[in-house]
């Protein structure tokens, strides 16, 4: 099959980079604490992760309050909302930041989602996804169960109810042998505060903990280390692959449901975690250089200049102008107050959008630039960016990426467009240099973003069909449609 960029989908908000979909966040605190300002911090650090919704669950130990809608954090939460969800004595509570493909029912699927157990009210966030969850809710809807939303979050919490013999820790854990695929979750009740991730720890959680005097801080959980900065937390280590802990008056405990083979994502050090983020013991900055370094052996270019798109490619830019030798410019400037922006419907309307985005600076003109970035989805913004070099001087364009190129849709939690609109799927690597209109253009090998990751082991799955914790059984596997 051929096609030209013209051909691509336009029905993208503009950045054309892959999507996290969510990021988790929880707190249980002995001592009384604004748990709903605290966690209003810590979905705010987490908010790269996702920006159409936002909400919290924050409970005294009685009262169980919830808040939730579309927006970004600072939308959701205004001073007089968060007052709504304030309670004086708070001990536990969760938040949710989402992102969703086009099209979904946000607001229906917002988050936290609460359900009523004999056992009182619990709430959940979630980030990944259930790759059989469809089947999974088929069985549960025969069996007479509920369904409220769209998500597959709701199967999960619905499989925690149904167990509600048990205590809350025993009935997630048989929960998280029923699902499979990537996940990580925070679960609360009144008075208990549980996070598990998926047995082959696709999606990241860590635990952190407040310093107290009487060694009695509050302890947090949360998607990325920043989200424990944020309040005040130091982290204490990972939550391991299929592991499930639960932090209650008797303080923090662990239980080992479901270990698999770790394999984390590879884009949460490619380009999703912050750069000040330390996942799996590995930090995400350093990782970036070192898949610019990388990229530099495997692919070197004679030129003058390194440039970043900022800020996806900034650290592997640092890495391949320290191991090439060849000078790191600036020769993009972003502008920063440049956030989601309308879908423009036509092709010029979307070569503005990126210049609503991105300027050259003087730095490319009369240069030899080699323009590096994290990843090529559709490469209609690829494209635009190169031509705006060459408009400002650039004499020559080499496109370096600190990805392999992306062939294949992601089942776990990560929206990678589907696979007719990923352009690495149907097309060769010269045919995208032609498209994107580069000198040349290269990607980083598996092997050597493994490398540059180190690690016992990653999910590559997205670039070479690999799929650690199953795929969905679905005739079509093209895009799992994400919501059930
Ligand atoms: S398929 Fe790709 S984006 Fe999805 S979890 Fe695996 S590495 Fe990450």
């Amino acid at each position: 099959m051929t096609m030209t960029l013209t051909d691509l989908p336009t029905d993208f908000e503009g950045d054309d980079k892959p999507h996290d979909e969510c990021g988790v966040f929880g707190m249980y605190s002995p001592q009384p604490q604004d748990l709903a300002w605290l966690t209003y911090l810590g979905i705010f650090a987490l908010q790269h992760r996702g920006q159409e919704a936002a909400g919290m669950c924050v409970s005294d130990g009685d009262k169980f309050h919830v808040e939730k809608d579309l927006g970004l954090v600072t939308q959701v939460f205004d001073e007089r909302r968060l007052d709504s969800v304030r309670l004086a004595n708070a001990r536990v509570s969760i938040g949710h930041v989402r992102y969703s493909t086009t099209g979904s029912n946000l607001r229906f699927n917002a988050q936290p989602l609460t359900t009523r157990t004999n056992k009182g009210i619990l709430g959940l966030a979630h980030n990944g996804n259930f790759v059989n969850a469809r089947e999974v809710r088929d069985i549960m809807l025969m069996e007479g169960a509920l369904f409220a939303t769209t998500n597959d979050s709701e199967v999960m919490l619905n499989l925690i109810a149904r167990e509600s013999h048990m205590d809350l820790p025993s009935a997630t854990a048989a929960a998280m042998k029923q699902l499979k695929g990537g996940y990580a979750c925070v679960l609360m009740s009144r008075t208990a505060l549980i996070g598990f991730r998926d047995p082959n720890g696709v999606r990241p959680l860590v635990i952190g903990q407040q310093d107290h005097p009487a060694g009695t801080g509050a302890y947090v959980i949360a998607s990325e280390p920043c989200a424990l900065f944020a309040v005040g937390a130091r982290l204490i280590r990972d939550v391991l692959p299929g592991e499930l802990v639960w932090i209650d008056k008797d303080g923090l405990h662990s239980l080992m449901v479901n270990a698999g083979k770790p394999t984390p994502c590879s884009f949460e050090w490619i380009y999703f975690a912050r750069s000040d983020s330390r996942l799996d013991g590995i930090d995400t900055h350093e990782s970036r250089i070192r898949m610019g370094e990388q990229l530099a052996r495997e692919f070197p270019v004679e030129a003058d200049i390194v440039v970043p798109v900022p800020d996806s490619g900034m650290g592997a830019a640092i890495g391949y102008a320290r191991e090439s030798g060849i000078p790191f410019d600036y020769g993009l400037y972003k502008n920063p107050f440049a956030g989601r922006t309308f879908l423009a419907p036509t092709q010029a309307a979307r070569d503005l959008k990126v210049k609503m985005k991105l300027s050259p600076t003087s730095a490319v003109r009369g240069k030899r630039v080699i323009l590096v970035d994290d990843s090529i989805v559709r490469g209609t913004t690829s494209r635009q960016i190169v031509n705006l070099l060459r408009e400002a001087g650039a004499t020559e364009v080499h496109f370096r990426v600190s990805s392999p190129p992306i062939k294949h849709p992601c089942f776990y939690g990560i929206d990678t467009a589907a696979r007719k609109e990923l352009v690495s799927s149907t097309h060769s690597i010269e045919q995208i240099r032609q498209l994107i209109g580069a000198d040349s253009l290269s990607f980083i090998s598996e092997a050597g973003l493994k490398q540059a990751v180190g690690g016992p082991g990653l999910c590559l799955a997205c670039f070479n069909g690999e799929y650690p914790a199953g795929a969905p059984l679905l005739n079509d596997v093209d895009k799992l449609a994400l919501e059930v």
